[in-house]
């Protein structure tokens, strides 16, 4: 193998989801919704299938995006971060965000840049500057030890400007937060983007949970901040906007030469993206971005999509608290940390080589069939993974009957 991958280990995604698979355990685990997707999608996907006839359905696609995908995220994210954003130079569809952030690192990142993660973080972001040649600097979020809210997280900014030298290049922001269900404040956001441009950072906001807001007012997106639009490239995936994330669709947006690099690569590596599903979704949000706009009780992406989460989300977060768990309530996104230590059960196994969270994690699957994620997936520090043992990851966009079988289980356990 060659240098490049090997260190690789497989991600918590491939062992936790294959382990729920094994037990059939009640999945909290990989987040995806297991309700049925939005109707008025995949009607449009059917439809898209009775054409065969369409080229721009069913044939290979302009290559940086189907014309009319590429057409309606412009209008879009010109309104939602207020510049120009041009559709054929300031936009790539990928095949998921995983893809828009594996191209925006392999694309900018030379042998021996540093990158700063802010940590807990995707687990995707550091092995992907790993093999870029980078040098990943985690910049570890606090959290107080009785916290009840994700906006408890907070981040050190001195702390975080000491780790900056001339080999920093570059800052990933993951807002809405993904494993925290942290959304970040202006305030936050302000201090981050001084930071950027202060040292001249090139800055990733992976924002795929933009949609998952209680408020569709609550989310900055980090490229409307004054003068960062110059120096982001910001992350979108319609398996999130729209609840179809086996669809594996995502983008990058940002100006025509931050997206050169990219577009080097996916010329040679993937050309073109499935036709039908990115005419799918360019026609989803034709169908709900006018009522975005001025009809918000009909969109699915203004309230639909959130006021079906926050029901979920309270129900979780009362499941866990019956069951003896103390949750940390998410300001967005489909996920919640919950604190399990407090359990008379599931705790004598630690002092194991891996973190005491994983060590719970598969005995909770193995033994009372419910999949959940370890956090300490997401730190890289062996120091910060066991300050931060003691928590799970839970992802709420469940069915009732998939939260209710939860709940028999989390109540024989508290
Ligand atoms: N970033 C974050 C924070 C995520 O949670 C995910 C998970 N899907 C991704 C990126 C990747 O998204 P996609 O499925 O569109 O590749
Ligand atoms: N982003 C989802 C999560 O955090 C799914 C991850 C994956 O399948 N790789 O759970």
């Amino acid at each position: 193998a060659s240098e490049r991958v090997k260190n690789h280990k497989p991600s918590i995604w491939v062992e936790f989801t294959t382990l729920a698979a094994e037990c059939q355990a009640v999945n909290l685990g990989q987040g995806f919704p297991d309700s049925p997707a939005p109707k008025f999608v995949t009607d449009i996907l059917k439809n898209i299938s009775e054409h065969p006839e369409l080229p721009a359905c069913h044939q290979y696609t302009r290559g940086y995006g189907h014309p009319q995908l590429v057409g309606i995220l412009a209008k879009m994210y010109s309104s939602l971060y207020g510049v120009n954003v041009n559709a054929n130079d300031e936009i790539l569809v990928t095949v998921g965000a995983y893809l828009a952030l594996y191209y925006t690192i392999l694309g900018w990142v030379n042998k021996g840049d540093e990158v700063l993660i802010i940590e807990p973080a995707y687990d995707c972001y550091y092995p992907q500057v790993k093999m870029a040649g980078g040098v990943p600097v985690p910049i570890v979020m606090s959290l107080p030890q009785d916290a009840t809210s994700a906006s408890q997280f907070t981040i050190d900014f001195d702390a975080m400007e000491k780790k900056i030298n001339s080999k920093t290049k570059m800052l990933i922001i993951n807002n809405p937060h993904n494993p925290t269900g942290k959304l970040f404040t202006r305030e936050e956001l302000e201090k981050l983007a001084d930071i950027a441009k202060r040292h001249n950072l090139l800055v990733i906001a992976d924002e795929v949970y933009e949609f998952h807001v209680w408020q569709k007012e609550d989310m900055i997106r980090f490229a409307s901040l004054p003068g960062m639009y110059e120096r982001t490239i910001s992350i979108g995936s319609a398996g999130k906007a729209f609840s179809v994330t086996g669809w594996k669709l995502g983008w990058a947006v940002g100006p025509k030469n931050l997206l050169e690099p990219l577009k080097a690569i996916h010329q040679n590596c993937v050309f073109t993206c499935s036709t039908p599903t990115q005419k799918g979704i360019a026609e989803a949000f034709e169908a709900d971005w006018p009522k975005f706009l001025s009809d918000p009780q009909n969109s699915y992406l203004a309230t639909g999509l959130s006021s079906e989460l926050k029901a979920k989300r309270d129900k979780l977060a009362k499941m866990l608290t019956d069951g003896n768990f103390r949750p940390i309530i998410p300001d967005a996104g489909y996920f919640m940390l919950a604190d399990y230590s407090h359990l008379k059960t599931g705790q004598e196994l630690k002092g194991h080589e891996d973190p005491a969270d994983f060590i719970f994690s598969r005995w909770l699957c193995r033994e009372k069939k419910l999949a959940v994620i370890p956090p300490t997936a997401f730190y890289s520090e062996p120091e910060m993974k066991n300050k931060n043992d003691h928590l799970v990851r839970l992802c709420y966009f469940k069915k009732d009957e998939t939260l209710e079988a939860a709940e028999k289980i989390l109540k024989e356990l508290g």
